[in-house]
C-alpha cells in the first residue's frame, strides 16, 4: 500500500497552497482532485483576473463562528505574505476600489503560481482521481484514490464550497465532516445569480434560483437593498462594475455579489 505523509483532497486555491507549505516542511505530499485540472473556480474568479488579496485585510472582514480562528490565521500568513508572493513570480497586479488587488492579466498567473510552489520533489499530484471509503487509524487514515488503497498521517480536506457544480463543486467535505460526526452548520449561498429578462419593475423580494425583472442597475440596487438591506456590487458578464450608475441598462444577465447575512 502506497504510503504519504500527507494527503489533500482538493487542487483548488485552499489545497494548492496548503500542499505547497507542507511540501516545503519535507513533507510527502500527493494532492488529489476529481477533476481534470487544478484551480479551476480561481480561473474565472475577479471575472478572470482574481481578486487574490487585499491591502486591507482583518478579522473583521470574515464570518466566522470561531473569530479567533481567522485571528490566529491571519497573525500566521498575512496578505503582505501572499503580496510578497505574487511579487516573487513577477505577477503583475493592479489595486481597486477600497484596496482589492487584482492581476493586470489573468487569473491563470495566480494558478500557475500555486502550481510553481507545489512543484518540489516531495509533492505529487493526481487528477480524475475518486476517493472513496476513508477510515481513521490509529496512526492516521486510510482511502481509497480511483479503487487503490492508500494510508496517510494526515489528511486534508480542501474540497471547497457548493458554488459552481460545473466547477468540480461537491457537498464531499460536508458529508465527511458529518461521517466524523462533526457538526455542520447550513450552507447559505455568498452571492445569488440574478437573471434580468425585461425592463420593468421587480415587486417581490429577492430569492436566489428566481427570475427578476429590473429596468436598470440603480434600479436593481434599490431593490436589493430594500428587500437585503445589504451593501451590493454588480457583476456582469466578466465585467467588474462598480456600485451602479444611473444609465447603466442591463442587457442581458447580471450577477449580484452580497455579503452573507446570519
Ligand atoms: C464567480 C466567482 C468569482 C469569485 N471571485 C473571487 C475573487 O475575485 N477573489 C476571491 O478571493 N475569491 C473569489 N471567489 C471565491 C473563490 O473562488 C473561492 O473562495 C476559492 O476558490 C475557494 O477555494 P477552495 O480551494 O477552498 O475551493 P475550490 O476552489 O472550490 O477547490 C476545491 C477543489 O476540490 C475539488 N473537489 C471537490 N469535491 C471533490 C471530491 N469529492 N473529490 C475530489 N476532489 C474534489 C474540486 O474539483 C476543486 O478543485 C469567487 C468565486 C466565484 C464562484
Amino acid at each position: 500500500m502506497t504510503e504519504y505523509d500527507v494527503i489533500v483532497i482538493g487542487a483548488g486555491a485552499a489545497g494548492l497552497m496548503c500542499a505547497a507549505q507542507a511540501g516545503q516542511r519535507g513533507r510527502r505530499v500527493l494532492v488529489v482532485d476529481h477533476a481534470k485540472k487544478p484551480g479551476r473556480k480561481i480561473l474565472i474568479s475577479g471575472g478572470g483576473r482574481c481578486n487574490f488579496t487585499n491591502y486591507d485585510v482583518t478579522a473583521n472582514n470574515f464570518l466566522c463562528e470561531n473569530p479567533h480562528f481567522v485571528k490566529s490565521a491571519l497573525a500566521q500568513y498575512t496578505q503582505w505574505d501572499f503580496i510578497g508572493l505574487v511579487a516573487t513570480y513577477g505577477v503583475a497586479y493592479h489595486e481597486r476600489d477600497h484596496g482589492q488587488l487584482f492581476c493586470d492579466d489573468s487569473a491563470k498567473d495566480i494558478v500557475n503560481l500555486l502550481l510553481a510552489e507545489c512543484d518540489q520533489p516531495t509533492i505529487s499530484q493526481r487528477y480524475r482521481c475518486e476517493v472513496h471509503d476513508i477510515e481513521q487509524e490509529d496512526t492516521g487514515f486510510r482511502l481509497k484514490l480511483n479503487g487503490d488503497p492508500v494510508r496517510c498521517q494526515s489528511l486534508v480536506v480542501a474540497t471547497g464550497g457548493l458554488s459552481m457544480p460545473k466547477l468540480g463543486a461537491t457537498p464531499f467535505g460536508y458529508q465527511l465532516a458529518e461521517q466524523f460526526g462533526l457538526k455542520v452548520l447550513p450552507t447559505v449561498p455568498p452571492w445569488y445569480r440574478i437573471r434580468c429578462t425585461k425592463k420593468t419593475k421587480p415587486a417581490s423580494p429577492i430569492f436566489p434560483g428566481c427570475r427578476y425583472r429590473v429596468r436598470s442597475l440603480p434600479n436593481l440596487a434599490c431593490v436589493l437593498a430594500r428587500t437585503c438591506s445589504l451593501p451590493i456590487a454588480a457583476y456582469q458578464g466578466r465585467r467588474y462594475c462598480k456600485p451602479p450608475r444611473s444609465g447603466n441598462r442591463v442587457k442581458r444577465s447580471l450577477s449580484i455579489y452580497s455579503p452573507v447575512s446570519r
